[in-house]
């Protein structure tokens, strides 16, 4: 089996060709091909074809191939279905913002975290992506509309920290100088809380944003509705990301996605406002996407601004976000769900 050349640190490839008898400058040539998006070694054109001929032999670049292809009709977001070189599937988001272009990635094919109102939790886990399937999906979207993307988040199909050690590679080669050099402080990652790996992370003391997807003011109901919290409960949780904050000096985003007659009363404002007091943080309310067989609906909308300003009233920040690409479905799972679906009724 070939080796996956692009998930290879700029210094991996050094020794490689070290030990391949090749000088190193040819290590930052092909590092700097990998990373502007080439889908074959042909294609780096100041490489010798001897050379380019041994490493056909020992490695493949890895690619997303476009499967599916939605376009928002009020906003120009785009969602895309890709495949990887075994038939694997995962989702991506493009969107347009006044600053720039920013893409939402997977980091799994499918999510062994099973939350209750999520498409990707509802249809399984079939593997973790490579940091190069990683980076594999931002390429094909910037080649795909002939742009540059200036911010990820890893908040596609998939639980990062599931992932840790892909994702964090993958982290070290999109912000390496040659590779897309993309900063930490332009990243951010979305967790459903394991606990031990947001204390991995901190001590990593990355730059990058972390949202924390909370969705309930109490264990009650958030073991209800994420599994994973019957394993990390709210105290723990809350108790790494005061860790993570206190390491990193970042404000963390918690997410909560409202839903109706589940998470969204007064009571359940005030509860959170009391576990979330004193802590660098904002929350970031979402409608809930409605996703087929959860039974789940949105939050009314004077409940979102009761709710809303309950939260500022005990001093803590919170906006609504802003929906992007709402006629196709953009939060992920959804397309790779009707995808699969196609498939067995074929
Ligand atoms: N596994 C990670 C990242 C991927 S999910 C996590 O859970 O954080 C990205 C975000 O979408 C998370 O905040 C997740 O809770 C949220 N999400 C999942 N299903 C949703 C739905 N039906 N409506 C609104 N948000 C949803
Ligand atoms: Fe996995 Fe995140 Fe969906 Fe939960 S919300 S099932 S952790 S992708």
């Amino acid at each position: 089996m070939p080796e996956d050349i692009k998930s290879m640190y700029e210094n991996e490839l050094k020794d490689a060709l070290a030990a391949m008898g090749e000088p190193s400058y040819r290590a930052a040539q092909i590092y700097q091909w990998l990373h502007s998006g080439v889908k074959s070694f042909d294609e780096m054109t100041n490489i010798p074809k001897r050379l380019r001929e041994k490493l056909v032999n020992k490695y493949y670049i890895s690619s997303a191939a476009i499967e599916k292809k939605l376009i928002s009709a009020y906003d120009n977001t785009k969602k895309y279905l890709f495949s990887f070189y075994d038939g694997e599937t995962a989702e991506s988001v493009l969107m347009s913002y006044h600053h720039g272009y920013t893409s939402c990635i997977s980091t799994q094919a499918g999510c062994r975290m099973g939350c209750t109102f999520c498409a990707t939790g509802k249809s399984g886990f079939s593997r973790n992506l490579t940091p190069s399937e990683m980076i594999a999906q931002l390429q094909t979207e910037q080649l795909d509309n002939g742009i540059r993307i200036s911010n990820i988040v890893l908040m596609g199909m998939g639980e990062p920290l599931d992932n840790f050690d892909n994702v964090v590679r993958f982290l070290h080669l999109v912000s390496s100088e040659h590779g897309m050099n993309i900063g930490m402080r332009h990243i951010s990652l979305s967790t459903c809380g394991i606990v031990p790996k947001i204390y991995e992370l901190a001590d990593m003391k990355f730059q990058l944003t972390l949202s924390v997807s909370l969705h309930a003011p109490n264990n009650r109901i958030r073991s209800r509705t994420m599994p994973v919290n019957r394993r990390y409960d709210m105290d723990q949780l809350l108790k790494a990301c005061r860790y993570y904050i206190q390491q990193t000096n970042r404000r963390i985003s918690f997410e909560y996605a409202m839903i109706d007659g589940v998470n969204d009363s007064d009571n359940d404002a005030r509860e959170l406002a009391s576990r979330l007091k004193g802590m660098l943080c904002h929350v970031n309310l979402i409608p809930v996407n409605s996703v087929g067989g959860t039974g789940y609906k949105k939050s009314k909308k004077d409940r979102m601004k009761s709710f809303i300003s309950i939260l500022e009233k005990s001093g803590i920040t919170a906006t609504v976000r802003r929906t992007l690409g709402s006629d196709i479905n953009a939060s992920c799972g959804q397309l790779r769900r009707s995808a699969a679906k196609e498939e067995q009724a074929e």
